[in-house]
């Protein structure tokens, strides 16, 4: 039995800054983290991106052992008992601990058919798993328009693969992006020689031999030697779920990261926390935010008592094209969009009922986060003289 001050379900970048947070304030306290994988916490990013590019393997490594915390991989938490205050693993060893923290991330969304030959991308080892299908003429079918799929299909084509991208909106990245930019992001794709299927829901996929057959809701029929998927992910709630700690999309927590206790916390993917600067709850599935939100959740397990009121950013990489963006980034708010070089260097508005900023998309522009920060602080009404702001 192990006997921590601190334990960590999880063992993503949330988990990594978290024992940060922890030591910036607790150097010595003892701290176990438990991960069902088989690795030491690493970033997830480069596995769409630049591990593609040629970028070594190695630098993932978050370099979390070096903080003096027992990693304990391959372990998975399979019950908490709150009262006792213990963690039991799938070992059937039982860990006690004083503050409990939840970082357990997402798991991704599952088609009905095809089962494990589907490379699910979100790990390491589907990283691994995925180079080693990879190749020239390979031909692979990227099931999804969202961050995982565009990433990765364009990561492939660069690779030589020959990549058929599906997905059931209008345009590639269609639930950030204005219309316009999203069918303009088709048309990008298309130039680099990927097949782009919009519109469609992949409905079957049949496996024959080393083939597999996708068949949409067109009937439209598409062969592939690799399936990958990006369907995006159910955060991991069911062992807050089973000692009834609130949850709702997220394990419910405050500005502190409690978790409606003094003693468990909860961060990152699988966390929904309030939002101050734009009003309710969010639950945000971006690297700033695993590490800001583990951060500062880490550092309140060990009594910092500091508020969480990060706005945190998130951006992309799509072949040459990138962008950062900040706040609700959301293509059912209006928008209003000022361009440089159209669809290819401007900002996009995200505005409320009353033109006030709720979130920008700086695309091909740099260095402008903070700038776009404060003006969803202020509440500040967004025109053009507001965008040709972030473009100077
Ligand atoms: C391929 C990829 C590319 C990305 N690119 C970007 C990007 O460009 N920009 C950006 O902003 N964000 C990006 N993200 C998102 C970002 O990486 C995530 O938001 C972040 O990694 C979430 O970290 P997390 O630790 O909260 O959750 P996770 O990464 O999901 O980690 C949770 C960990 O907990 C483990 N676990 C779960 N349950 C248990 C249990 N019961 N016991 C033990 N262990 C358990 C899981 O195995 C996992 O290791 C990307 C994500 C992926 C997958």
């Amino acid at each position: 039995m192990g006997i921590y001050r601190y334990v960590i379900v999880g063992g993503g970048m949330t988990a990594d800054a978290a024992c940060r947070g922890i030591r910036d304030h607790d150097t010595d306290g003892t701290l176990g983290l438990f991960t069902s994988e088989a690795h030491a916490p690493y970033a997830r990013p480069p596995l769409s991106k630049a591990l593609w590019a040629g970028k070594e393997e190695d630098s993932v490594w978050r370099g979390t052992s070096e903080l003096g915390v027992d990693i304990h991989s391959g372990r998975r938490i399979v019950l908490l008992d709150l009262d006792a205050r213990t963690a039991t693993d799938d070992a059937g060893e039982t860990h006690s601990y004083e503050r409990l923290l939840l970082a357990t991330g997402g798991a991704p969304r599952q088609l009905a058919s095809g089962g494990d030959d589907i490379v699910y991308f979100r790990t390491l080892d589907d990283f691994r798993r995925l180079r080693a299908l990879a190749g020239d003429g390979v031909r692979v079918a990227v099931i999804g328009g969202g961050f995982i799929g565009s990433e990765i299909a364009a990561a492939l084509a660069v690779s030589g693969c020959v990549v058929t991208i599906v997905f059931p909106e209008n345009g590639i990245g269609a639930r950030l992006f204005p219309r316009g930019l999203s069918s303009s992001v088709n048309d990008y794709y298309r130039s680099k020689g990927v097949d782009v299927v919009s519109g469609e829901l992949v409905e079957e996929i049949v496996r024959d031999g080393s083939t597999f057959r996708l068949t949409t809701s067109a009937q439209r029929l598409i062969e592939a030697d690799t399936v990958v998927a990006g369907l995006g992910i159910v955060p991991k709630t069911e062992l807050a779920e089973h000692v009834e700690l609130a949850v709702d999309d997220g394990i419910l927590v405050d500005e502190l990261g409690r978790a409606g206790r003094d003693d468990v916390f909860a961060a990152g993917d699988v966390a929904r926390f309030p939002v101050p600067a734009l009003g309710g709850t969010r639950r945000v599935e971006h690297e700033d935010h695993a590490n800001t939100h583990g951060r500062c959740v880490g550092a309140n397990m060990a009594g910092a008592n500091e508020s969480y009121d990060h706005l945190p950013f998130f951006y992309s990489d799509l072949f040459e094209l990138g962008y950062e963006a900040v706040g609700d980034v959301d293509s059912r708010l209006a928008t209003v969009e000022e361009w440089i070089d159209p669809n290819r260097k401007g900002v996009v508005g995200y505005v409320d009922g009353d033109g006030r900023a709720r979130g920008f998309l700086l695309w091909d522009v740099w260095g402008k986060v903070d700038d776009a920060r404060a003006l969803i602080r202020s509440g500040a009404a967004t025109d053009g003289d507001v965008l040709r702001s972030l473009l100077d």
